[in-house]
């Protein structure tokens, strides 16, 4: 069973930016499945095109069972800045019936069910008649996550959730997550540059690479012996503690390329460790590889921190 899946979808910005092309994905009913990448990746932009918040220039999106327009209902968005995103004019009370007037469903049930959620998250009926700058930091996300589920989506998308928190509240947040998504046998996407996070609560993930998704395949496969170079990279660069399970550092130089004009062959060879002159030559395709799905030439195998820099562009 799959809640959304996504086929060949591109957008480009003005300009020429291509900040998603060819994106292949899809995703499974329940769980958490985690997105990374490094900042200007295209996370957030699939986050969107997904929410349905921005039109796609190409593929097709659907989300459980439909396509463009008619999946507005089945997913929601928490926003980076959940708490800012609430509107300032707006008591908490009109902001969680929005949704319910926007789709013209029934008042009483809503009502029912925004009391039940406000209870689940620990929101006092105060809060009600409040303005969002009455509330705490706190508060505030509590609401923006009410309102997010209040629609009960097939699908919620998390764009960095923790940005910003410290870590006790991030923890708070995460288990929040977690314990709803189960409780609610929802489906979550939650992109996130932090690995720790994507690790701990999601059972799939999918790497991106300027504007691709360079692997894709169980947390836990991909964390014990990433198969594309740039995984192996992010993954050797996140702290562990214990010493036993530490990777040699894979140092990537250079930024990442502009996406108004991408490398040629493979988008990663001008950093890439492994490249091989097959890579600036010919884009490789996202196919199978030991249980998971990868887009390299010349994937690496072997156990975790196996990667060995062989080229000039690696230390
Ligand atoms: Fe590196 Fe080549 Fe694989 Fe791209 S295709 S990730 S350059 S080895």
């Amino acid at each position: 069973m799959t809640v959304a899946e996504l086929r060949g979808v591109g957008v480009r910005f003005p300009g020429g930016v291509r900040a998603l092309d060819g994106i292949d994905l899809v995703v499974p009913t329940g769980g958490i499945m985690g997105l990374v990448g490094e900042s200007g990746s295209g996370k957030t932009t699939l986050c969107r095109v997904l929410a349905g918040l921005m039109p796609p220039d190409a593929g097709q999106i659907e989300v459980a069972g439909r396509e463009g327009a008619g999946f507005r209902r089945a997913v929601q968005m928490l926003l980076q800045d959940a708490a800012g995103s609430l509107s300032p004019r707006m008591r908490v009370r009109r902001l969680l019936m929005e949704p319910i007037l926007i789709h013209g469903l029934p008042r009483a049930a809503a009502w029912a069910e925004m009391l039940a959620l406000l209870h689940r998250l620990g929101l006092s009926g105060d809060v009600l008649d409040r303005y969002p700058h009455q509330l705490s930091g706190g508060q505030a996300r509590r609401v923006a996550v009410a309102r997010a589920l209040i629609l009960r989506p097939a699908l919620l998308i998390a764009d960095e959730p923790t940005a910003g928190l410290d870590v006790s509240v991030q923890g708070e947040l995460l288990n929040l997550l977690l314990d709803l998504q189960r409780e609610r046998g929802m489906t979550c996407l939650v992109a996130s540059h932090n690995l720790h996070v994507v690790q701990r609560i999601s059972s799939r993930m999918a790497v991106m690479y300027l504007g691709q998704i360079v692997e894709h395949g169980a947390t836990a496969t991909l964390f014990a012996a990433p198969a594309h170079p740039y995984t192996a990279a992010l993954l050797s660069a996140t702290p562990v503690l214990d010493p036993a399970r530490r990777r040699t550092r894979i140092v990537l130089h250079g930024d990442l390329p502009s996406p108004v004009s991408p490398p040629s062959g493979c988008r990663f060879h001008t950093r890439c460790f492994q490249a091989q002159p097959r890579c600036a030559m010919e884009a490789p395709q996202l196919r199978p590889v030991a249980g998971r799905e990868v887009r390299c030439h010349f994937p690496l195998t072997g156990p975790a921190g196996s990667a060995t820099p062989s080229g000039p562009a690696s230390s």
